[in-house]
C-alpha cells in the first residue's frame, strides 16, 4: 500500500542518441469504485535524443488485480499497452517523422536531469481497465438463491426438479397420452 515504490527515473542527461530503460514494479492503482487495487508490471522504455527533443516510447506489460463484476471473484487482468511522448528541449519543435499528433504530449524540459515516468505509466494502466470487468467472457456469475459462484459448479439450487413449469408439462403430456 505504498505508491512511492512506483518511481521510474529516466536519466535523460545520460542519453547520447538512444538509451533503453526497464523497470519491474508493483504498486496500487485507484479503481473506478474509489478503492485501490494491486498491479505488477514490467516497463520497457526507449529514449531517443535529437537536436531539439527526446522521444520517449514505453511499453507496459503485466497484470492488474481485478474483481469480476458478475461473480465477484478476484482475478488478474492482463495488460499490455504502449505510449509515446515527446519532451522538447528548450524551444518547441515540430513532430518527428511518423509520429502521430494524438500520441504526443510536449513538455518543455528546462533542466536536463531526470524524468520520472511513473505518473504516465500509472495513467496508461488506469486507461486499460475496462468499465465492465469480467473474469472471463462466459462468467456464469453467482446463484441468485444461495450466492454460490456458479463457475465452480452447480450449487444445488438447480430448478430441474420441483419446478412448477415441469409439473405442468408432465400433466399435459400424460393427459395427451391417456386419451
Ligand atoms: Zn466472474
Ligand atoms: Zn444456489
Amino acid at each position: 500500500m505504498n505508491d512511492d515504490t512506483g518511481s521510474m527515473e529516466l536519466d535523460l542527461g545520460g542519453v547520447e542518441a538512444r538509451s533503453t530503460f526497464s523497470f519491474d514494479r508493483a504498486f496500487d492503482l485507484p479503481t473506478p469504485e474509489g478503492g485501490v487495487t494491486a498491479c505488477a508490471v514490467a516497463v520497457g522504455v526507449s529514449v531517443s535524443r535529437s537536436a531539439s527533443s527526446y522521444c520517449v516510447e514505453a511499453r507496459v506489460k503485466g497484470s492488474v488485480r481485478a474483481e469480476c463484476h458478475r461473480c465477484l471473484a478476484s482475478f488478474d487482468l492482463p495488460v499490455d499497452t504502449t505510449f509515446t511522448f515527446i519532451l522538447n528541449r528548450g524551444e518547441p519543435s515540430t513532430l518527428p517523422d511518423g509520429a502521430e499528433e494524438e500520441d504526443i504530449v510536449s513538455i518543455p524540459v528546462t533542466r536536463e536531469t531526470t524524468l520520472d515516468i511513473y505518473p504516465r505509466v500509472r495513467e496508461a494502466l488506469i486507461l486499460e481497465i475496462p468499465i465492465k470487468l469480467l473474469c472471463r467472457e462466459d462468467c456464469r456469475g453467482v446463484c441468485r438463491k444461495c450466492g454460490a459462484n456458479l463457475n465452480e459448479g452447480e450449487c444445488g439450487c438447480n430448478p430441474g426438479i420441483g419446478d412448477p413449469r415441469w409439473g405442468a408439462l408432465k400433466k399435459f403430456l400424460n393427459g395427451e397420452n391417456k386419451t
